[in-house]
């Protein structure tokens, strides 16, 4: 019986552009993905039910055919006629619905863990593809990259050589949010401005934090503010907190701010839990 664990981590938005709507629906991004170490662990274990089981510890991860696990492992088993089951538990670290890629994560992890169990073989470029079928973010985590530049819907991964490895106090708010209704609320016709993510890719290959900090930016924060109006509290009180750079992950609601150590970090976490339940301090990975 083959068996393995995997880390699944979770991603902030640096930068997020809204360039227009497709004919599909969905939208064309520039976005710069980032690794983090705050990470789910997913387990797994073969079986010969052919079925899939899936097992975790957050009482809001659907444990059915609604998981993004389910749906990699479903379409694998389509996709090359597999007979083979997997037992797969879920040890949920990452907040769900925050904007930090939980569920695409684990996605990603369970395309290159059954790949791995069942000695499939697959080249990173056939999980791609096939991962850029089950949503935008999945792509990002099949490569070993620490940073990528994402553009179509987030699905066209290009890695990126920066070595910077940053520090961030993340506040997750209890409201939680999707990314269709974001998408939904936005009005194209407010996204047109001149930011530059070249500018940005450049502070961030140079190590110049505070002035990368000061770059962040997501054009998702209109209409993540319109659907709630509270979560501009959030983002002052970190920036009140001398935070050099502060901004919505994705589409929101996870607040982050960069900052340049860990003490810092945990200096920070420690005042914002008297507000928050749900601070992380988390690094590049
Ligand atoms: P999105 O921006 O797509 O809404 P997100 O990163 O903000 O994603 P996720 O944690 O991926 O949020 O969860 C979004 C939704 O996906 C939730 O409603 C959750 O029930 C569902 N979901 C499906 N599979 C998973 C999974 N493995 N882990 C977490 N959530 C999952």
């Amino acid at each position: 019986m083959q068996s393995l664990t995997l880390k699944s981590p979770a991603k902030l938005n640096l930068f997020l552009k809204v360039l227009n709507k497709r004919p599909d629906g969905y939208h064309n991004l520039e976005t710069i993905f980032e690794r983090i170490d705050l990470c789910d662990v997913v387990g797994f274990r073969s079986n010969r039910s052919g079925r899939i089981r899936i097992a975790c510890d957050h009482p809001e991860v659907p444990l059915g055919p609604k998981n993004l696990v389910y749906k990699a492992f479903q379409l694998l088993q389509k996709e090359f006629g597999i007979r083979e089951g997997v037992d797969i538990k879920i040890a949920k670290r990452i907040p769900v619905a925050a904007g930090l890629a939980g569920g695409s994560s684990n996605a990603a992890t369970t395309l290159l863990g059954l790949n791995q169990i069942w000695g499939l073989g697959l080249p990173r470029q056939k999980l791609v593809e096939l991962g850029a079928r089950l949503g935008s973010d999945v792509p990002f985590f099949l490569y070993d990259a620490s940073w990528a530049l994402g553009t179509g819907r987030g699905d066209q991964i290009k890695p990126l050589d920066i070595r910077a490895k940053l520090w961030h106090i993340i506040v997750v708010p209890r409201r939680k949010m999707y990314s269709r209704e974001v998408f939904t609320a936005l009005n194209l016709e407010l996204t047109k401005n001149k930011h530059d993510v070249n500018i940005l890719l450049r502070s961030l290959r140079k190590g110049s934090l505070e002035k990368a900090a000061r770059l962040l930016f997501n054009d998702l924060e209109t209409s993540i503010l319109g659907i709630c109006p509270k979560l501009l509290t959030v983002k002052k009180r970190l920036q009140a907190c001398d935070v050099p750079g502060v901004a919505f992950s994705g589409s929101g609601p996870a607040v982050y701010g960069l900052v340049t150590s860990q003490e810092k970090a945990r200096h920070l976490q420690k005042n914002l839990n008297r507000f928050y339940k749900q601070v992380f301090t988390a690094a590049t990975l």
